[in-house]
């Protein structure tokens, strides 16, 4: 087999946990296999690949799971459970991957990366949490949240009410080189997961766990430099991009420029939780020399490849 370009897919942590569903494991598990639809088309067609996925709300959920039990064993901190949740929602990537790929009859290795990310510990994001986790909470609870259980909740524009955490952003990836060992020997590798793990340098030189959690869309965008890949694909809950989201006047966008993405980012119409980072990440991997980014819903990964759906933003 030839093989073809390289690209990243980021699935959305809200594509396996959907919004309206309880979470539970079998729905999680159908999610994830549905949601790699669109990623065996591009594996048809001989593309390197590099998988990433948020943990938004299963971060959340395990975060409830660690201050329900604290009085019965001891709690893990945030880190720790970013790093099981690159092991957990790996595994099911990875086999459900695998088992589509024997279907397929597609000979291809699949490894899931634990990946550690660089940022820096003065992040202004550590003092002032921006990062949406778990589920959503009514209006009405929010300040037994605040209050009682000492969260941090803020509002995610016309959705509502959720958890944030710290969330600094990803300078570099520390395992890049094997990452691109792997991806150069044509295996698919699901890496990065959740943002990758928050870690700075000492001034020794050791690495140093934080407890926060990556945008997964700008560790995408940094992991997609790093392989210098020619694609990104942002696959979420919408289908679109859209120009006043949730409005009247909503526009949904097909194709847009970097300049244009930027325009509209200062004009306001992409949130800083949700698809700001998106957008963000769109631009810092066209910036670098990337191709084309495509953001639309995992669902229709398959069309979107064959330029049907989703937002395309190129240079
Ligand atoms: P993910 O888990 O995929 O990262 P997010 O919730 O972080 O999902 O971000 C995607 C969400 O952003 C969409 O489901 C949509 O509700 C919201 N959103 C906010 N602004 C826009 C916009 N301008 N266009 C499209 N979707 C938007
Ligand atoms: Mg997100």
């Amino acid at each position: 087999m030839r093989y073809g370009p390289t690209a990243v897919v980021a699935l959305g942590g809200n594509a396996i946990t959907r919004e309206f569903e309880e979470g539970n494991i079998t729905q999680q598990w159908a999610n994830t296999r549905s949601s790699l639809v669109g990623v065996v088309e591009l594996i048809k067609k001989g593309y390197r690949l590099a998988i990433t996925h948020g943990n938004g709300p299963q971060v959340g959920n395990n975060l409830i799971r660690v201050e329900a039990t604290r009085h019965m064993v001891p709690p893990l901190p945030l880190g720790v459970i970013v790093a099981d949740l690159q092991g957990g929602m790996g595994y099911m990537i990875q086999q459900s991957l695998q088992n589509k790929l024997k279907m397929n009859h597609i000979d291809r290795e699949v490894c899931t990366v634990l990946t550690q990310v660089l940022v820096d510990k003065n992040d202004p994001s550590i003092l002032n949490p921006t990062k949406f986790v778990g589920p959503f909470i009514k209006e009405e609870d929010v300040d037994e949240m605040v209050q009682v259980r000492g969260w941090a909740v803020k509002e995610d524009p016309g959705r509502g009410y959720r958890r944030v955490v710290p969330s600094p952003s990803p300078l570099e990836i520390v395992e890049k080189e094997i990452i691109n060992f792997l991806i150069r020997n044509e295996v698919i590798l699901i890496c990065s997961g959740g943002g990758g793990i928050p870690v700075y340098i000492e001034e020794n030189g050791t690495y140093e766990g934080v407890d926060g959690v990556i945008d997964k869309d700008l560790a995408a965008s940094v992991l997609a430099k790093e392989i210098e890949a020619d694609e990104l694909y942002i696959l979420t809950a919408v289908d679109k991009v859209a120009l006043n989201y949730r409005k009247p006047n909503e526009i949904q966008l097909d194709k847009i420029s970097v300049d244009e993405a930027r325009q509209y980012m200062e004009e306001g119409h992409f949130p800083k939780g949700s698809m700001g980072p998106k957008i963000q990440a769109a631009i810092n991997f066209i910036e670098a020399g990337g191709k084309v980014v495509v953001i639309g819903s995992v669902e229709k990964m398959k069309d979107a490849i064959k330029g049907k759906t989703g937002t395309r933003i190129e240079a």
